[in-house]
């Protein structure tokens, strides 16, 4: 029989009515023939009212026992969403990350799922239940609960669609699909009908948001059709899939802009062998999460080197680099808060000429200084003044018609 994973989000399941309206969903999958896993957040704010509870108490609380805290949220929704399926008369059980055979590493609060054991949740199935699992928590090897961080219970959805070989694995949101841009940054944004796993991954990492990017790799490397859709509305959403050859026709499928960002340029640094590992060794112990990085040869003895970084970890990374200064022997350090990151993303870039090119001149003609550029075989970024990041971005997706369906676009 065919299984097919559903995973609901917080907002998705936030109160009772929202719980039936999940559960209706589910059911009509299991009376239309399908074997049915649903996984499923914490109601609504729940993971962050938890957070702030332990916080109350330690400002600083050990994370096994955050884990152990964290996973309760999510435990919560899945025994209501069984109850929920019992009244409709629907044969349901749920099931802990624990009691699903979710194995993690012993990494808390970022663990990584290393195996599912797929017997226990396939028998439950075989008996006619739909099983509810309860999302962004595993096991590890000494029995710790551990959850797979922040937004992680897309992951567990699409690797347990990957481990139970599901037909798919449907996203259920409070949007309806994956858009060309963020419809409410540029109104006239579509829907994409279909993107491919990488186009996603450079969406999700360039802050969309729509889906956790970890949840795209495991889609991608085991092959799960991943549909995002609207848990309100019954259409069709957003199908991440392979590429399919009519893909590569679309210049570009989306954009967009990050406004949370720094950027720490360290000016003349030794132009030597082991200066810039040394750099990101520092930044890695300092838990520092670098994006994009630009470094220059000046002459044959110094450089320069510029990184981005999350705004959240720019304080960690400004003192890194202060304790290295006499190490690395640079200059000085220069910081910029007030930049936005524009960008445009499609796998139809690695077969055609001349997008940059028409990128650059769109931002020119609108009097856009480009600080610096980084690209990737199907992406383009340009780190730009942020007064001016919404009406960059407003002017790519007028440029690349992201208000026009594929079909219609005259490039
Ligand atoms: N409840 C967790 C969170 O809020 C996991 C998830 O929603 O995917 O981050
Ligand atoms: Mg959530």
């Amino acid at each position: 029989m065919a299984i097919i994973v559903q995973k609901f989000g917080g907002t998705s399941v936030a109160d009772a009515e929202k719980i039936q309206r999940a559960a209706r969903r589910a059911k009509k999958r299991a009376d239309q023939g399908y074997q049915v896993v649903m996984v499923t957040s914490a109601r609504g704010k729940m993971t962050d009212h938890l957070i702030a509870d332990a916080l109350e108490l330690n400002p600083d609380p050990c994370r096994r026992e955050m884990d152990q805290l964290l996973s309760t949220g999510e435990q919560q929704t899945v025994a209501l969403m069984a109850m929920a399926l019992h009244s409709m008369g629907q044969p349901a059980i749920s099931m802990t990350g624990f009691q699903a055979g979710i194995r993690t590493d012993a990494v808390p609060a970022k663990a990584r799922i290393t195996n599912i054991e797929r017997e226990k949740i396939q028998a439950q199935l075989d008996d006619g239940k739909i099983v509810v699992v309860a999302g962004f928590q595993g096991i590890d090897e000494y029995e710790n609960i551990t959850t797979l961080g922040r937004g992680g219970s897309d992951t567990s959805a699409v690797a347990l669609a990957a481990a139970l070989e599901a037909e798919q694995c449907e996203i259920y949101t409070d949007v309806d699909g994956v858009y060309t841009t963020d419809p409410r940054k540029f109104k006239r944004a579509l829907k994409i009908d279909q993107i491919s796993y990488d186009e996603m991954l450079e969406m999700a990492s360039l802050g969309a948001g729509v889906m956790h990017g970890r949840a795209i790799e495991f889609g991608k490397k085991y092959g799960v059709t991943i549909h995002v859709r609207s848990s309100s509305k019954e259409i069709e959403g957003t199908l991440i899939t392979h590429e399919v050859p009519k893909m590569e026709g679309i210049l570009v499928s989306g954009a967009t802009i990050q406004k949370d960002l720094a950027k720490i340029t360290i000016i003349e640094i030794e132009n030597h062998p082991g200066i810039a590992a040394r750099i990101f060794a520092n930044l890695a112990k300092a838990r520092v999460s670098v994006n994009d990085i630009i470094q220059t040869e000046i002459s044959e003895d110094i450089a320069n080197l510029s990184f981005t970084v999350g705004k959240s970890d720019l304080a960690d990374a400004m003192k890194c680099i202060k304790k290295i200064k006499s190490d690395v022997n640079y200059k000085d350090m220069f910081v910029r808060e007030d930049i936005a990151e524009v960008s445009i993303v499609g796998i139809g870039m690695r077969t055609h000429y001349g997008v940059a090119d028409k990128m650059f001149n769109a931002l020119a003609q609108k009097q856009v200084n480009i600080d610096s550029i980084t690209t990737s075989e199907i992406r383009i970024s340009c780190i730009i003044d942020k007064d001016q990041g919404d009406m960059a971005l407003e002017t790519l997706c007028t440029v690349f018609e992201l208000d026009k369906e594929p079909e219609d676009r005259e490039m």
